[in-house]
């Protein structure tokens, strides 16, 4: 405030800049805000509103919160009454630069009270306002801890391998895959991505799934990591607000053949290098690269695995032949050069041993099909 030897003073100046009347109290002010002068204006302007009492209705098991109409993960408790408060708060439309601090306090595990500072600029000149609100916390279970408690299940998820026993290796794998993807689809907002149970069998596992997308992504995914193919089949079980319900039976079957097994097919030896719907490897004998559809692997046996390579001294490289010692007879034999061979004389390479004969595998940086 201006004391009043200077408004004496610089009154006639303030006369020449023109003041006019408030046409609502009669006061004499030197601008108008909204057609009043300051002190009618802010009598009738409020710059925010707030209820007194708030509810949020929180899932006691996972901290989820009901919003508009659906539950959502959306951080911890002090967030959601955060959170809560925002939502309900008004601004003035006509505010400003507003700048909102607000400071929850806990009460009981069951109210919160949260101060609310709000600075804004109307009319070029700063408010500021302060509310006060309470939280009240509503615990409940959430339709995705709802269904999880109640061993609800979509999708179930079959393990099994063509022709032969899964291993306990691959279904680590699998389910390792499948922890992994649930939890992805699960941040990404799908509710229902959780595993209910999981069950071994002699054959494989079964994986019992809260969602049939989560089922669908995981069996993409084991199919890219590991190979091998999967069906769905649908069943009915049930009818909800006139709509069908159904489960799906995913059989995913992983490949006969994992990479680096080495097999017999129409007579010819083949290291397996990748097993999806096509299976590509290499034939031993000549280098040559191999592809054929997995289905119409039939008739094909597995006779060796890259791990079962033994050493063998490498006497002599000429031209695309290679000479070298045959570790159990001693006596030097002349096998074709494999692909992508950088080895010299006296190195020791890998050779497989079959009632086909022996074989110089490839290097295993030579994952190029
Ligand atoms: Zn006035
Ligand atoms: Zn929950």
């Amino acid at each position: 405030m201006m004391d009043k030897r200077l408004i004496s003073i610089y009154l006639p100046f303030t006369h020449l800049m023109s003041l006019t009347l408030c046409p609502k109290c009669g006061a004499e002010t030197k601008r108008l805000y909204k057609n009043v002068c300051r002190k009618c204006f802010l009598e009738n302007f409020t710059l925010a509103v707030l209820p007194l009492v708030l509810h949020a209705r929180i899932c006691s098991r996972c901290n989820a919160r009901f919003d508009r109409n659906k539950w959502r993960d959306e951080g911890d408790l002090e967030d959601i009454v955060i959170r809560t408060v925002e939502d309900e708060l008004f601004v003035h439309e006509e505010a400003d630069d507003v700048d909102i601090v607000m400071e929850p306090r806990e009460l009981t595990p069951h109210l919160y009270k949260v101060k609310v500072e709000i600075d804004a600029m109307v009319e070029g000149e700063p408010l500021h306002q302060e509310l006060v609100t309470e939280v009240r916390i509503i615990r409940e279970a959430c339709d995705r801890c709802s269904r999880m408690s109640g061993g609800y299940f979509e999708a179930i998820l079959q393990i099994r391998a063509a022709n032969r026993m899964v291993t306990p290796e691959e279904i680590d794998a699998c389910k390792l895959i499948c922890a992994d993807m649930v939890e992805k689809l699960w941040k990404k907002g799908g509710r229902f991505a959780f595993i209910t149970d999981c069950i071994d069998s002699k054959d494989g596992a079964d994986i019992y799934l809260g969602s049939a997308n989560a089922g669908r992504q995981i069996c993409k995914a084991v199919v890219s990591e590991i190979g091998g193919t999967f069906s769905e089949s649908p069943t009915l079980y049930g009818h909800k607000d006139g709509k069908d319900l159904y489960r799906i039976t995913f059989s995913m079957r992983l490949p006969e053949f994992m990479p680096g097994d080495i097999i017999l097919y129409k007579g010819s030896v083949i290291e397996i290098r990748n097993s999806g719907k096509n299976s590509k490897g290499i034939y031993l004998a000549t280098g040559a690269r191999f592809l054929v559809e997995t289905e119409k692997l039939d008739g094909a046996i597995r006779i060796a695995n890259r791990d079962d390579a033994v050493g063998a001294v490498l006497v002599a490289v000429e031209g695309d032949d290679i000479m070298v010692l045959d570790p159990t007879t001693y006596q030097t034999i002349t096998l074709k050069k494999p692909m992508f061979f950088s080895s010299e004389a006296g190195d020791e390479i890998p050779v497989i041993s079959t009632e086909q004969g022996l074989f110089a595998l490839p290097e295993d940086s030579a994952h190029r099909l």
